[in-house]
C-alpha cells in the first residue's frame, strides 16, 4: 500500500486524513503541538471552559459527509443543534436587534426594527443565494488552478452571469444600495469579517454569506466547538489513521521535484503523497527553503487577527445568548485602523460567545463562560502590551456603557489569546485567521492552489485554496483528495 503523509492536524488535516485512508492509502499525520485541532482548541480553569478558536459552526453536512464516506453514523458520536436565534446586536443608542433564523420571521424583524423595505431586503436574500448557488461549485468546491475546470460547462454559466455576483463594488457599496438605515448597512457589512477582510475593501461578492447563516442555518455542537476536531480524530484513529503527536516536520523531501517524504524531529518517513494542512508561508520557509517561492501569492495582504479574551464571569446575563455583537459607532474607522493603521480601534466592535448558555457545565452556576473577541490587526510587530491593555479598557467600558454593568468587576478568571500566541501555537503567519485576506476583487484566484511545482504534494487548510473557517477548510481537503488518484 502507499503511504500518504499529512503535515498537521487543523481540521483539513483530519479530513484530508480520513479522505485518503477510504481512498486506500496508509495515512499517518504528523501534528507539531501535543493535541489535535489546531485553531479548535479548548481550554480550562477555575471551574470554566471554553472552546478557544472558532465559535460559530455552520454546514455540519460537511461533517457528516465524512462519516458517511466511513459507513458510520455521525449521530453516534457527534451531536447538534440548530439555533433559533443567530446572534444578537447591541448598538451604543440602545437599540439591539435579536436576529432569527426564520427568514421570514428576520425580514419583518429588520423591517420593523429599523425601517427597511420588506421587498428589497427579500431581494437582497435571494440574490445572496443565487450568488452562493453560482459561485460554490466553481469557486469552492473545485481547485481553482486546474484549466479544464474552466471550460466545464458551470464555470462558463458563472463567468457568464458575472455581473450578478457585485464583483466590481464593494460589500459596503452593495449594502448601502439596497439599504437607508445605517445600522442594516452595519449589520450586513460585518460578513466581511467572516473571512477576516474589510466590507470597505471586500467585494460585493461576499453578500453571498449571509445566506449561508439563513439557509443552511447556524447550529451549535452539545458537546462544544471543541468536539467537532474530538469526534473527526477518533473517526480517523477508528479508520486505522495513525497520528504522530509532538513531531513537527522539519523538511519536506523530494526527488527530482517529486516529494519523496518527510523529515521530522524524530525520524526521516518516505512517501508516495504529502499534503500539507500547515500555514503555507511557513512551509515554503520552514519546509522547503531552498524551492522557489509564489512571492506574489505570499506577499498578499493577510486577514485580520484577534484579540480574545476568556473570561469566567461570575453573573448570568439575561439579554445575552449565545452569539452577541456589540457594534462600534464607528465601523469604517474601525477597518481602517485594522488595515491601515494595523491598530485596535478605540470603540471596537465586540463579540461575545457565551457556551454555557447552551452547555451549562462550561461555567459554574451562575456564572458564564465569555469568549470576548475584538478584531486586531495582523501581527507586525506592534506593542502588543500596551495594545492589549488599552484594548481591555476600552472593551470594559463599552460594555458598561451598552449593559449598564461593570463587567471587570465580575470577572474571576482570565486568559488571554493575541496574534503572537496563534502564530506561535498553531503557526498561523502573522496570526491571521484566515490566510489571506479578501480585501480586493481579485483575491480567489491569489490563494495559494491546492498543489504546487512539486508532484504528489499537496495543500489544504485555511490558509490555501478555497480560504479560511470551518467550512472552506473542509472544503479544501475534499478538493485535494479529488486530485489524488484512488488506489
Ligand atoms: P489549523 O487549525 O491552522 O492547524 C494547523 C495545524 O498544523 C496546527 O495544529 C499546527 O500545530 C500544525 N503544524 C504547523 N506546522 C507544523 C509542522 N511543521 N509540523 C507538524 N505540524 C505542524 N472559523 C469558523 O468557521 N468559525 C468561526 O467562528 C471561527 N472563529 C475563529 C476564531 C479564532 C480565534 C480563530 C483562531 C479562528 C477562527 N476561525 C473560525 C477560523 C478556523 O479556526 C480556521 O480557519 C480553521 O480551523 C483552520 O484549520 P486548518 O485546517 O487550516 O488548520
Amino acid at each position: 500500500m502507499k503511504r500518504a503523509l499529512i503535515i498537521g492536524s487543523g481540521i483539513a488535516g483530519l479530513a484530508a486524513a480520513i479522505r485518503l485512508k477510504q481512498k486506500g492509502y496508509l495515512v499517518d499525520v504528523f501534528e507539531a503541538s501535543s493535541t489535535v485541532g489546531g485553531k479548535i482548541g479548548t481550554l480550562e480553569k477555575d471551574g470554566f471552559r471554553w472552546d478557544t478558536g472558532p465559535s460559530l459552526f455552520t454546514m455540519p453536512g460537511l461533517i457528516k459527509e465524512l462519516f458517511d464516506l466511513c459507513d458510520e453514523n455521525l449521530e453516534d458520536y457527534f451531536s447538534y443543534i440548530q439555533k433559533e436565534t443567530i446572534c444578537n446586536y447591541f448598538w451604543e443608542d440602545g437599540t439591539s436587534f435579536s436576529v432569527h433564523a426564520d427568514e421570514g420571521q428576520f425580514i419583518n424583524d429588520l423591517a420593523v426594527l429599523l425601517g427597511e423595505d420588506k421587498s428589497l431586503i427579500k431581494s437582497y436574500l435571494a440574490r445572496s443565494k443565487a450568488k452562493y448557488k453560482l459561485t460554490e461549485p466553481v469557486f469552492l468546491n473545485q481547485s481553482l488552478h486546474i484549466w479544464k475546470n474552466y471550460f466545464k460547462p458551470k464555470t462558463l454559466k458563472a463567468f457568464a452571469k458575472s455581473t450578478s455576483l457585485d464583483l466590481f463594488k464593494s460589500l459596503d457599496e452593495l449594502n448601502k444600495e439596497y439599504f437607508k438605515n445605517s445600522k442594516s448597512v452595519q449589520f450586513f457589512n460585518r460578513f466581511a469579517t467572516y473571512n477576516g477582510s474589510s466590507p470597505y475593501k471586500t467585494s460585493g461578492i461576499m453578500s453571498m454569506i449571509p445566506s449561508l447563516e439563513m439557509n443552511y442555518g447556524t447550529y451549535f455542537p452539545k458537546k462544544g466547538m471543541r468536539s467537532i476536531v474530538d469526534s473527526l480524530y477518533e473517526l480517523a484513529k477508528r479508520q486505522g489513521v495513525e497520528f504522530h503527536l509532538n513531531e513537527k516536520v522539519q523538511r519536506i523531501e523530494t526527488t527530482s521535484n517529486k516529494v519523496s517524504g518527510l523529515k521530522t524531529v524524530k525520524d526521516t518517513y518516505k512517501a508516495a503523497i504529502v499534503v500539507s494542512n500547515m500555514d503555507v508561508h511557513y512551509v515554503y520557509e520552514e519546509l522547503l527553503p531552498e524551492k522557489r517561492k509564489p512571492k506574489r501569492i505570499l506577499n498578499q495582504e493577510k486577514s485580520s487577527s484577534a484579540l480574545i479574551f476568556y473570561w469566567g464571569v461570575k453573573k448570568s446575563f439575561q439579554q445575552l445568548d449565545l452569539h452577541n455583537v456589540f457594534f462600534s459607532d464607528n465601523y469604517e474607522k474601525e477597518f481602517e485602523s485594522l488595515f491601515e493603521k494595523k491598530e485596535i480601534f478605540n470603540d471596537p466592535t465586540i463579540y461575545i460567545n457565551i457556551s454555557s448558555k447552551e452547555k451549562p457545565d462550561d461555567a459554574p452556576e451562575g456564572m458564564e463562560n465569555w469568549f470576548v473577541m475584538v478584531n486586531a490587526p495582523a501581527n507586525y510587530g506592534q506593542n502588543w502590551s500596551s495594545l492589549i491593555a488599552e484594548a481591555k479598557s476600552n472593551i470594559l467600558k463599552k460594555l458598561e456603557r451598552c449593559l449598564g454593568e461593570n463587567v471587570g468587576e465580575l470577572i474571576i478568571s482570565e486568559e488571554i489569546l493575541d496574534p503572537i500566541k496563534i502564530d506561535n501555537e498553531t503557526k498561523s503567519f502573522r496570526g491571521s485567521l484566515y490566510g489571506n485576506s479578501s480585501n480586493s476583487r481579485y483575491s480567489a484566484f491569489f490563494r495559494h492552489p491546492n498543489f504546487n511545482r512539486i508532484r504528489n504534494l499537496y495543500f489544504c487548510g485555511g490558509s490555501v485554496h478555497p480560504g479560511g473557517g470551518i467550512p472552506l477548510s473542509l472544503k479544501s481537503a475534499k478538493i485535494v483528495s479529488d486530485l489524488i488518484p484512488k488506489l
